[in-house]
């Protein structure tokens, strides 16, 4: 079975033919072809780069398969055709090759410190073990690592890096001789710096980026994920801890006001932003077009910058090549042009998934 959609084929600004056949895109007609379109504006789908399969909504570990495949059909229906899970409490390696879930680039489980992240849903360590948990989670992946760079520390009473900063250079550098790139969860200023320096591919949230971290993230490449939708609950949590961390409260209050500014400032400097909704206990699913119209509505990226951010620009940095000769059979189309308005990204009218229609 092969198929055909015509249509306005984004970045570029023509209309153009594709066709798919098996799990591939070809731009060489294919007699017989059934057309499923012939006119919209065409993209490779959404990218969620921070998502958690793994984790169900209220924040405990999923129980099983069906259950991650369930949430990832939530946000497949929202046209997202390609995650990377930020960190799975519950192993599913076998969703890799499943035909109903989006592409996944995934994370083994957390890697945190002792009895300070979320419960049940890291591997807990201390610093002495940082280098072989690491090496752990990255077989436990299937390209990426993730590691919690700083958390509330209750004695302190605010934001504390996870381990001693000294660590992160010998635990990014054991993620990537496993063959694993490293995405790093970050709230504060210390450990963010420290991170960036020790080579961390992905900084996750990144409220506490200074002007000198980004120009560090921009001349090493490294990536920012700015989950902005989990930013804005920051004074939901504040409000939380007000009574016994005051000092943590403030502090999280004023890294959500200055965010949009932060990841502005990123941008300009060139350092390469991807789309993450951090779907999963606190957020629901489905929500990556939300975030696009975040990054274009508070930080002031151009709508094309946006998409690039959460569509083909995302799937090339993961690996998942798409509309291209030879590209992945994934493909999401919209009546109205996203350039436009990003709110066309709500409402996808059809959808193919590894060759396979979804929805039309
Ligand atoms: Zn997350």
């Amino acid at each position: 079975m092969a198929w055909h959609v015509r249509g306005v084929v984004l970045p570029d600004d023509e209309v153009r033919d594709l066709w798919f056949v098996g799990d591939r895109v070809t731009l060489e007609p294919v007699p017989d072809a059934i057309t499923l379109t012939d006119r919209g504006f065409v993209l490779p789908g959404l990218v969620d780069a921070h998502c958690h399969l793994g984790i169900r909504p209220g924040g405990a570990p999923v129980q099983g398969l069906d259950e991650a495949r369930a949430l990832s059909a939530v946000d497949r229906g929202a046209g997202v055709l390609a995650i990377r899970d930020a960190g799975s409490p519950y192993p599913y390696p076998s969703l890799d090759d499943d035909p109903d879930v989006p592409r996944l680039a995934r994370a083994g489980r957390h890697v945190a410190p002792p009895k300070r992240y979320l419960r049940d849903v890291g591997v807990e360590v201390p610093a002495e073990d940082v280098v072989a948990a690491v090496t752990q989670q990255a077989a436990a992946g299937n390209g990426w690592v993730k590691l919690v760079g700083d958390w509330i520390d209750r004695e302190v009473g605010d934001l504390a890096p996870a381990w001693d900063t000294s660590v992160f250079a010998p635990a990014i550098a054991a993620a990537h001789a496993a063959g694993a790139r490293v995405a790093v969860h970050t709230f504060a200023e210390e450990s963010v710096a420290a991170l960036v320096r020790a080579g961390v591919d992905s900084v996750e949230h990144g409220t506490g980026l200074s002007e000198e971290d980004i120009a560090e993230m921009a001349r090493r490449g490294t990536v920012l994920v700015p989950t902005m939708i989990n930013i804005d609950r920051f004074g939901e949590i504040a409000a939380q801890a007000e009574e016994r961390f005051p000092g943590y409260a403030r502090h999280m209050v004023a890294l959500r006001d200055k965010f949009p500014a932060v990841v502005a400032a990123a941008h300009d400097a060139g350092v390469p932003i991807y789309v993450g909704s951090d779907a999963g206990g606190g957020i629901e699913h489905g929500m990556a077009a939300e975030e696009m119209l975040l990054l274009h509505e508070k930080a002031g990226l151009s709508t094309m910058d946006v998409l690039r951010a959460g569509s083909w620009g995302a799937r090339e940095w993961l690996g998942f090549p798409g509309l291209v000769e030879g590209g992945l059979a994934d493909c999401v189309v919209y009546d109205t042009d996203p350039r436009a308005d990003l709110t066309a990204l709500r409402t996808p009218r059809l959808i193919m998934l590894k060759g396979r229609v979804i929805a039309s």
